[in-house]
């Protein structure tokens, strides 16, 4: 049992090089959204990236043109083409932008917290419906998980339950927070803040607790 529990860790440090760095901050909260790809409690912001906007207008046009050939056409055939090539694209250019975050998280945090979203509570509140949504949660956790080994750092998920939206940052208050509501304004102790900026402050403090 042992052996095999060595060749395997064995195989597994092989092939993983390890770049464990020194940590710049002990924690930092994700906020991922639609404005803005991720804002991180330390106040840096990720914007979704320029190419994403343009891109997606041509996805729903070329899939738009694909539904009006007719089934069983060439035409129709070279329009799948056309999509799933054009798909292809968006997505590598998200995925992409994707590594430069969670290299960033993982290389510079102790402690990287995240909020657990699965696939349906995405679909159900729309705070994904930015470019996170089209490459996948999956993809960034995925990402986020690897790259905390290769570096050294841990990954933290927040329970998706968990308000850190409707949640004061400053005196813990709940209070509800529609989409549309780009600002925390504290109904209890007339706290203000950047909607985004107080769910990630909120999620970094999930690590220490
Ligand atoms: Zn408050």
């Amino acid at each position: 049992m042992s052996r095999t529990a060595d060749s395997w860790f064995i195989a597994f440090s092989y092939e993983q090089v390890f770049q464990i760095s020194e940590k710049q901050y002990p924690v930092v909260g994700v906020d991922l959204g639609v404005k803005e790809l991720a804002t991180l409690s330390t106040g840096i912001v990720f914007p979704n990236p320029k190419y994403y906007r343009g891109n997606l207008a041509k996805l729903k046009r070329l899939s738009r043109t694909l539904a009006r050939k007719a089934k069983g056409s060439k035409n129709r055939h070279k329009a799948k083409i056309k999509l799933a090539r054009h798909h292809a694209k968006v997505s590598n250019l998200i995925k992409d932008t994707l590594h430069k975050i969670t290299t960033y998280l993982c290389k510079n945090h102790a402690k990287v917290v995240i909020e657990d979203l699965n696939v349906t509570g995405m679909l159900s509140n729309h705070k994904l419906a930015g470019a996170i949504s089209d490459c996948g949660f999956h993809e960034f956790k995925r990402q986020l998980e690897y790259k905390s080994k290769k570096f050294g750092s841990q990954i933290v998920l927040a329970d998706r339950w968990y308000p850190s939206s409707k949640t004061c940052s400053n005196c813990g208050h709940i209070q509800d927070m529609p989409l549309k509501e780009r600002t925390y304004s504290c109904e209890s102790c007339k706290f203000s803040l950047a909607r985004d900026l107080n769910a990630a402050i909120n999620l970094s403090r999930l690590a220490s607790s």
